[in-house]
């Protein structure tokens, strides 16, 4: 007859797991972190190469993982903040004029439809 285990012996069976896996993940270097932003991640399926100096990746890749998210996230947050930055207007409505046909930021020129 086959020796069944009775829910006990699976208890410390998992928790032994739990304990193995634990003791393993001691010892890997984590190379996903935490917060990947997974769902802003999933739709970023664009590659994008740029050659950076070994300092500089080095350094944005500290600031990455200080922030807890992937090389990739920290990259794509600043690009989009600095692109967001120089093409749309971050200027009051009060410094806008509207004309008939549009309406323009007198501040950077931006032009609204
Ligand atoms: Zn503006």
């Amino acid at each position: 007859m086959a020796k069944s285990s009775t829910p006990e012996e699976e208890s410390t069976t998992e928790d032994n797991i739990v304990a193995a896996m634990d003791k393993v993940a001691e010892t890997l270097e984590p190379t996903i972190p935490a917060n990947t932003g997974a769902d802003e991640g999933a739709t970023a399926t664009k590659q994008v190469l740029i050659r950076a100096t070994e300092e500089d990746r080095d350094r944005w890749k500290q600031a990455a993982e200080v922030k807890g998210v992937s090389l990739s996230e920290f990259v794509r947050t600043l690009c989009n903040a600095a692109a967001a930055e120089l093409l749309e207007c971050s200027h009051p409505k009060e410094m806008r004029k509207a004309y008939p046909w549009s309406e323009r930021c007198m501040a950077c020129g931006h032009r609204f439809i």
